[in-house]
């Protein structure tokens, strides 16, 4: 049967509808998008690149990988990049899952978790967070059976954006079998150290079994229409040497590359995003705890509070004061809703808008 059974019963993706620029001025909150252009060094390197794209892109992404390796202090040959971290997402499925095979993952989780399960007919054992919205690492532990071959981890956490401690990842690293591979989920990690979180990668080393960490530059560098993620393998190198075997050859273009090499070089261009980030999180958690929705604690560059109302016609009142934000996908999280952190007439229009998008 073409498709294969499992593709065939697919939903089609529901994608996010894109506001109307005529109707006035549009904030993003919804998509964790960072709220600043990229580095103006970005802008330009990418903008020479345009003028080559009749080439091909290097596809072993030599630049970009002895940048990235040199700023994290470790083997190019760790490294495997991606047209968006998404990618390795379904690229950890695609190596690991035959169907009935079991992905053991954080309830609620990032959305991008659902398709590898889908697609390759495995089963989820969704294992709901701590009441703080931390990552629950004995119920994880517990989750995981003989037929698991997938487990998702991510810290800092979306969407609740809290933090596990040093001591939990490596619980995890330990605890998670070798039959199953292990994806720490890191697309906040730039936040989570900014905030004097841990560096995880630390506790994954010990770990025997495979296993990848997984970030980006769509979240802290501010480019996540660029499309460029990448992965960070451990063990005896073959988590990476599959990735590298699985992907298209030239699966980063060379406008994606040159922009990258330049974002990550540009340290003040990032650091004012983070230190920005951290200033308006600080003003938004404050306002709504005022307005009596305090958030969850939150080391990222969104915040999650429960608003004890329906979120759906609350995500409508936003919009329609041209406020765009998320709910939150998982069963009892019906009255919960996500909020990107923006710049500060950002936090300013949040705040105005509270009184009347949830009432008195
Ligand atoms: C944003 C995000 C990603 C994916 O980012 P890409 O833009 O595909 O690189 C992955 N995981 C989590 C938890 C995210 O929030």
């Amino acid at each position: 049967m073409i498709p294969k059974a499992p593709i065939a019963a697919l939903q089609p993706k529901r994608m996010p509808a894109e506001p109307d620029p005529a109707e006035g001025p549009v904030r993003r909150l919804h998509l964790n998008e960072c709220p600043y252009p990229p580095s103006p060094k970005a802008i330009a390197a990418m903008q020479a690149a345009a003028g080559e794209v009749n080439l091909y892109p290097d596809p072993g992404w030599t630049a970009l990988a002895q940048a990235m390796a040199a700023h994290l202090g470790l083997a190019p040959e760790r490294l495997s990049f991606c047209n968006g971290s998404d990618e390795l997402i379904y690229a950890a499925g695609a190596m690991s899952l035959e169907p009935g095979d079991e992905v053991v993952r954080p309830e609620p989780c990032f959305a991008g978790y659902h398709r590898p399960v889908e697609v390759f007919g495995a089963v989820a054992r969704p294992v709901p967070v701590r009441q703080d919205g931390s990552l629950d690492i004995d119920g994880m532990l517990a989750a995981v059976t003989d037929r698991t071959r997938l487990v998702f981890a991510t810290a800092p956490m979306n969407p609740t954006g809290g933090a596990s401690t040093l001591e939990e990842i490596a619980m995890l690293a330990r605890g998670v079998p070798d039959h199953a591979l292990l994806v720490l989920d890191e697309a906040y990690c730039e936040f989570g150290r900014h905030a004097g979180g841990p560096d995880y990668l630390a506790a994954m080393e010990a770990r025997t079994g495979p296993w990848f960490s997984l970030r980006t530059l769509s979240k802290a560098y501010g480019l996540a229409g660029l499309r460029v993620g990448y992965a960070i393998g451990g063990g005896d190198g073959s988590v990476v040497s599959a990735l590298n075997k699985m992907r298209a050859i030239f699966n980063l273009g060379r406008i994606a590359q040159a922009g990258a090499v330049a974002a990550l070089a540009d340290t003040d261009y990032t650091a004012m995003i983070l230190a920005s980030n951290a200033r308006e999180r600080d003003r938004l958690a404050r306002g709504l705890a005022a307005a009596g929705y305090p958030p969850l604690p939150s080391v990222t560059n969104f915040v999650m509070t429960n608003i004890r109302q329906p979120a759906k016609p609350a995500i409508e009142a936003f919009r329609r004061r041209g406020i765009l934000i998320a709910g939150v996908l998982a069963p009892g999280y019906e009255t919960w809703i996500r909020i990107s952190i923006g710049r500060a007439e950002d936090t300013d229009a949040v705040l105005d808008a509270l009184p009347e998008a949830l009432g008195p």
